[in-house]
């Protein structure tokens, strides 16, 4: 635990990165991966094929939102430690100017000019460049990026999301196939809207019905592409 062990309330900002990132990949997977196969199961078509399909899906899907994110996250990790570099640089080349740049922002925060400037000083002594980097830039240990982390659980919370409509078109006989799908699917949904405005502090309602409707939407859509294509062929 952190030194914030003696607060009593319970911060929601913290959790919300990894929080919103994991349940818009879990959402990712689940209408994706859902719709491909309510399009496929409204084309009645050989169990190998849903089989292969879904699979690929799922795998492809998780893949791909692993790149995104290591990218996305890498980039910004870059940026952070350009930024520290131009900070170190600035320290060495004008530390006077540097103090009084901290002291100022002391100063702005509401501190006293007599204490803004102790404070600089002493954090200035313990560690220039983390109170510059902290207080002057406003990157810390918890906001620091870590892509690798960021990837593995996108493509974790995809797989999960995906995971529900392929056991679900998988397990059930082609004649339900299409209502357990889209039954599944709007549950699965809806649990997930649940989750995460209850975790974000959020109402619920309106955050499950948001994510069902688009999740409806995605089904219906390529449920129609799915009749059409499969009585065509
Ligand atoms: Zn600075």
């Amino acid at each position: 635990m952190n030194s914030n062990t003696f607060h009593a309330e319970t911060h929601l900002s913290h959790r919300s990165n990894w929080l919103r990132a994991s349940v818009l990949g879990a959402n990712d997977g689940l209408i994706s991966t859902a719709s491909l196969m309510m399009g496929m199961a409204a084309a009645q078509p050989e169990f190998q094929t849903l089989l292969l399909t879904g699979t690929a899906a799922l795998a492809g899907g998780a893949l791909s939102m692993a790149a995104g994110e290591y990218v996305s996250v890498s980039s910004q990790s870059d940026t952070e430690k350009a930024d520290r570099v131009i900070e170190a640089r600035e320290l060495t080349r004008n530390p006077e100017a540097e103090l009084r740049e901290l002291a100022g922002i002391y100063r702005q925060r509401g501190l006293s000019p007599e204490l803004a400037q102790r404070v600089a000083e002493e954090l200035t002594a313990h560690n220039a460049l983390d109170a510059h980097v902290r207080d002057e830039i406003g990157l810390s240990e918890t906001t620091a990026a870590k892509p690798f982390q960021a990837a593995l659980a996108s493509a974790a919370a995809f797989a999960v999301g995906a995971a529900l409509p392929l056991a679900v078109t998988l397990l059930s006989s082609a004649d339900v196939r299409v209502p357990l799908l889209a039954t599944g699917t709007v549950l699965g949904l809806g649990g997930l809207g649940y989750v995460s405005a209850k975790l974000g502090g959020a109402q619920p309602l309106p955050a499950v019905g948001r994510v069902v409707a688009w999740g409806v939407l995605a089904l219906a859509v390529t449920g129609v592409i799915g009749k059409l294509m499969g009585v065509s062929v």
